[in-house]
C-alpha cells in the first residue's frame, strides 16, 4: 500500500574524525561511520530532497519506497568541507540549517561553547567554575532552581544523568542573557577568541552558496539560536525576519526554504513561531521529536530521527 510509505529525516550535528582533531571528546559521528551509514540508508530508502519529501507530506507524490532525508544542524563547517563532497558524488541532496549571526556576525552559539568547553575541561572543573561566575554575576541567580530530572534525561539520552541536568539547564533552565555572559567568559579564558573561532567552525556565506551549487539546500536554524518559546514576541518576530532576510540576501534564490528550530522538541517552540515561518514563506519546519512522518502530516513539526538512532526500525505510526 501506498499510504504505508513513511518519510524518515535524520538529524546530524557535528561529523568529523574527533580523535585527530582538537576537541575529540565532543559528541559526533566519524567522516567513515557517517559515510557507511549513508550507503545503507541509500540502500533502504529512496533518499528525498526538500521538495519530494515536501510533495510526499501533501499527498502530490506517491513514492514506492520509504523516504530519506537527511539534514544538518547549525552550519558546521564540517558540512561544506566533507558532507557536501560526499553527497554531491552520491547525488543526495541534504539541507543545511544556518544559524545567521554565526555566520554573518562570527558569534559562537551559547550551545556550542558549552560543547567546546564540556570538551576541553573536567566536567566538575567545569560546571564548578561556570556556576561561581554565574553566582558572581547574580547572587540569586539560582534561587528558584528547579530541574526536572525526567525532562532533562529525555532531552539528553546519550548523556550520564548530571551532564543532561547541566546542559538541560544551561539550554531551557536560567536566564540567557546571564548564561551567555557568564559561558563568554569562561570561552575566552578557556577556549580563546570568539571570533576567530567562529570563523574556524561555522560556513561562510561563500561556502553556504557553493553548497547551493553542489545541489544542496539552505535552510534557517534561527539568528541566534535561542529557544523560541523563551522569547517574547518581538525578540522572536525580530529574530526569525532577521534569520530570513539573511539568508535572502547572502544565499542563491530557491524554491522552497526550510526551518530547524534550536532544540526542536516539542516545548521548545509554539504557534507564535510556526504562524510567523509560515509568514515569511518558509514551506516546513522540522523538530528534534524524533518521529517518522507521514502523508498529510503538519509540515511545520516535521519529525526527525538522531543520526545515532538512524538505521533503527522504528514500528509504523508507534513512534513520537
Ligand atoms: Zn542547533
Amino acid at each position: 500500500m501506498h499510504s504505508d510509505h513513511v518519510l524518515r529525516v535524520v538529524m546530524y550535528h557535528y561529523v568529523r574524525d574527533l580523535p585527530r582533531t582538537q576537541f575529540p571528546r565532543l559528541k559526533g559521528i566519524l567522516i567513515d561511520d557517517f559515510r557507511q551509514q549513508v550507503d545503507e540508508l541509500s540502500s533502504k530508502y529512496e533518499m528525498a530532497s526538500v521538495e519530494s519529501a515536501l510533495d510526499f507530506m501533501t499527498g502530490e507524490y506517491r513514492p514506492r519506497r520509504d523516504l530519506c532525508l537527511l539534514t544538518f544542524d547549525d552550519g558546521l563547517k564540517e558540512h561544506y568541507t566533507d558532507v557536501t563532497p560526499f553527497l554531491a558524488e552520491k547525488r543526495i541532496r541534504g539541507i543545511f540549517f544556518l544559524i545567521t549571526s554565526c555566520v554573518e556576525e562570527r558569534k559562537v552559539a551559547a550551545v556550542h561553547m558549552n560543547h567546546f568547553l564540556m570538551a576541553a575541561l573536567d566536567f566538575d572543573e567545569y560546571a564548578g567554575a561556570f556556576f561561581r561566575k554565574v553566582v558572581a554575576l547574580s547572587p540569586d541567580a539560582f534561587a528558584p532552581l528547579n530541574i526536572d530530572a525526567v525532562r532533562a534525561a529525555q532531552t539528553y539520552p546519550w548523556d550520564t544523568p548530571e551532564v543532561a541536568r547541566f546542559k538541560y539547564l544551561f539550554n531551557f533552565g536560567m536566564d540567557p542573557e546571564l548564561r551567555d555572559r557568564a559561558v563568554r567568559d569562561l570561552f575566552a579564558t578557556h577556549i580563546g577568541d570568539e571570533a576567530a573561532f567562529a570563523q574556524e567552525l561555522y560556513v561562510t556565506w561563500e561556502e553556504a552558496r557553493r553548497m547551493q551549487r553542489s545541489g544542496m539546500s539552505i535552510g534557517g536554524h534561527t539568528h541566534q539560536h535561542k529557544p523560541l518559546a523563551n522569547l517574547g514576541t518581538r525578540e522572536l518576530l525580530w529574530d526569525l525576519e532577521t534569520c530570513h532576510r539573511l539568508l535572502l540576501r547572502n544565499l542563491t534564490q530557491q524554491a522552497v526554504w526550510s526551518f530547524s528550530y534550536p532544540y526542536g522538541k516539542r516545548d521548545s517552540f509554539h504557534i507564535r513561531a510556526v504562524r510567523k515561518l509560515q509568514q515569511l514563506g518558509f514551506r516546513c519546519a522540522f523538530s528534534t521529536e524524533s518521529s517518522d512522518n507521514r502523508r498529510g502530516c503538519d509540515r511545520f513539526t516535521v519529525g526527525r530521527t538522531d543520526c545515532k538512532k538512524a538505521l533503527v526500525a522504528t514500528a509504523a505510526g508507534t513512534v513520537g
